[in-house]
C-alpha cells in the first residue's frame, strides 16, 4: 500500500477539487496496465499472455449443444479462467459484460439523477414490474411514452417479472398455478399477478429486457418444495413466452425475454429446470432462487453445477446478487450479469465500499478525518469531499449525505466491473481474482 498517510494524500487531492469531472480523461485500463496491479502498489505490471479466446468448449453443454459466439443479443467475446467477456445488444445501447446493474426500484435509482448515474459508467439498470404496476400504472407510462421517456434514462432497461416482490413483500393471499394472488402493500388492494400480465406490464414499460414469471422458493425449503417450484416455474415459463410471441406485432419488437431457472439449492432441480427451460430457447437465461439467504459457499456450489451445463451462447444472468466478493466469485464462474440493492441502500445507510473495507461514516473515528472516503477514488464524492464532512452531512439527517455516498459506492461497483472486463480481456482474471477476494472478503472494518 501506499506509504503516504491519508492526510498526505487528501493534500495532494486538493489540487484536482477545482478539476470538473466531465474533462477527466476516461481511464484506459488497457493503456495503463497490461495486467492488474493493486491501487498503491509498488509492484510492477508482468508481461501475461495474450487472450486465452477463443476456447469454444470451454462450457461444455450437456443440454444445449449452441456454442455460437453471437446470437442477436449477446456477443461472447473473450474468457480467461473461466470469467466471459461479452456484450449484450440492447435496443437502447451496448452494454458490457460482466455488468452490473443498478437497481431503479420505482423508476428511480434512489437518490441518483439518472445523467449521474450514466456518467458513472453504468448502461442498464433494473427497474421493479410490482412497484410500477402498483403505482403509477403500466398504462399510465405506456401513455406517457414508456418508461425510458418516463424516467429520463436513455439507457437500457431490464425488468423483472415481479414475482419476487410479491414473495418478499409478504403480501402473497394465494398461490396457485394460475398466478400469485397478492394484497397491495399501498392500499390493500388485491391483484393477480398472472405470467400473461406481468408480460403485458413490461411490454407496456417498453424495457429492453423482460423476464418471465417464476416461483421463488424461500430458503430453506424443502426438495419437494424446489420440485414444485421448478415445474411451476417451467409451466409459467412456456406461457409468458406464448403471451410475449402473441404481443410481438404491437411494437418494441427489440424486447427480449428472459427464462429463470428455480430449484433452490438441489442438484437435480436446478439441473432439471435448466434442461426444461432450454427447451423454450429465449435469447437470455437468469439464476433466480440464489442470494435468498443461504450461505454463500452453498451459492457459489449451484453455480458451480448449473453454470457449466448453460448455454454458451447465450448471457447468464444472477439476480439479486449482490456483495462485490460475490460478484467476483460468480464472474470466475461465468456468470455475466448482476443486479443488487445494496450499494444503494448501504449508501443511504451510511456505508461505504472502500477496497480497504467496507467503511462506516457513523463511526466518531471519521469526526476529523480530512481523507476522503477511499484514497485513489476517482468519484466525484472521492474527488471533493472529506469523510469529516460526509459524516457532518449524514449525523445532520441531510439528503445531500445519502447523494454523496451513494455516487461513490456506485462508481466503485461500476470501476469493479470495468476492471473485472479488462483483467478478462488481457488475460489475467486469476491474477486480479487472487488480488480481490481477500481485499473484499467480508467481513469488513468499520
Ligand atoms: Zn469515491
Amino acid at each position: 500500500m501506499t506509504d503516504r498517510s491519508p492526510s498526505e494524500f487528501w493534500a495532494q487531492r486538493q489540487g484536482l477539487r477545482s478539476r470538473p469531472l466531465a474533462e477527466a480523461p476516461a481511464p484506459d485500463l488497457r493503456q495503463e496496465r497490461c495486467s492488474w496491479t493493486s491501487p498503491g502498489s509498488a509492484q510492477e505490471p508482468v508481461a501475461m499472455k495474450s487472450n486465452e479466446f477463443p476456447t469454444r468448449t470451454l462450457y461444455a453443454s450437456r443440454y444445449c449443444s449452441d456454442d455460437r459466439r453471437r446470437t442477436d443479443v449477446f456477443e461472447l467475446l473473450a474468457n480467461s479462467s473461466g470469467a466471459r467477456r461479452g456484450r449484450l445488444h440492447t435496443g437502447h445501447g451496448i452494454v458490457e459484460t460482466p455488468a452490473f446493474m443498478p437497481v431503479g426500484t420505482a423508476a428511480s435509482v434512489k437518490a441518483m439523477d439518472p445523467g449521474i448515474v450514466e456518467e458513472l459508467g453504468a448502461r442498464q439498470i433494473v427497474c421493479n414490474t410490482y412497484h410500477l404496476y402498483l403505482r403509477p400504472g403500466h398504462r399510465l407510462i405506456r401513455e406517457l411514452g414508456g418508461l425510458h421517456r418516463f424516467m429520463g434514462w436513455s439507457g437500457s432497461i431490464l425488468t423483472d417479472s415481479g414475482g419476487y416482490q410479491v414473495f418478499s413483500h409478504r403480501s402473497l393471499l394465494q398461490l396457485s398455478d394460475e398466478g400469485a394472488l397478492f394484497r397491495s402493500h399501498i392500499d390493500g388492494s388485491r391483484h393477480l399477478l398472472t405470467p400473461e400480465l406481468s408480460v403485458e406490464i413490461q411490454r407496456d414499460l417498453g424495457s429492453d429486457i423482460a423476464m418471465v414469471l417464476d416461483e421463488c422458493p424461500p430458503y430453506p425449503c424443502s426438495e419437494e418444495q424446489a420440485q414444485s417450484a421448478v415445474a411451476r416455474t417451467t409451466d409459467w415459463a412456456w406461457r409468458s413466452k406464448a403471451a410475449f410471441e402473441a404481443l410481438a406485432e404491437s411494437g418494441n419488437e427489440s424486447q427480449f425475454l428472459f427464462a429463470i431457472v428455480q430449484g433452490s439449492v438441489y442438484r437435480n432441480e436446478r439441473l432439471r429446470s435448466l434442461e426444461d427451460l432450454l427447451k423454450l430457447d429465449l435469447p437470455g437465461y437468469a439464476i433466480g432462487g440464489l442470494s435468498v439467504g443461504e450461505p454463500p459457499e452453498l451459492m457459489l456450489r449451484t453455480l458451480e453445477w448449473l453454470v457449466p451445463e448453460m448455454a454458451v451462447s447465450k448471457p447468464r444472468y444472477l439476480m439479486g446478487v449482490g456483495r462485490p466478493i460475490d460478484i467476483l466469485e460468480s464472474v470466475a464462474r461465468g456468470v455475466d450479469l448482476f443486479d443488487c440493492v445494496l450499494p444503494t441502500r448501504l449508501g443511504r445507510n451510511g456505508a461505504a465500499y472502500t477496497l480497504e473495507g467496507r467503511l462506516n461514516i457513523k463511526n466518531s473515528r471519521f469526526k476529523r478525518d480530512e481523507a476522503p472516503l477511499e484514497p485513489f477514488c476517482d468519484c466525484s464524492t472521492c474527488q471533493r469531499f472529506s469523510r469529516a464532512y460526509l459524516r457532518h452531512l449524514f449525523m445532520s439527517k441531510e439528503i445531500l449525505a445519502a447523494i454523496l455516498l451513494t455516487t461513490h459506492n456506485l462508481f466503485f461497483y461500476l470501476r469493479l466491473m470495468k476492471r473485472v472486463r479488462a483483467a478478462i480481456e488481457e488475460g489475467c482474471f486469476s491474477r486480479f481474482y487472487e488480488d480481490l477476494v481477500p481485499r473484499l472478503a467480508e467481513p469488513h472494518g468499520n
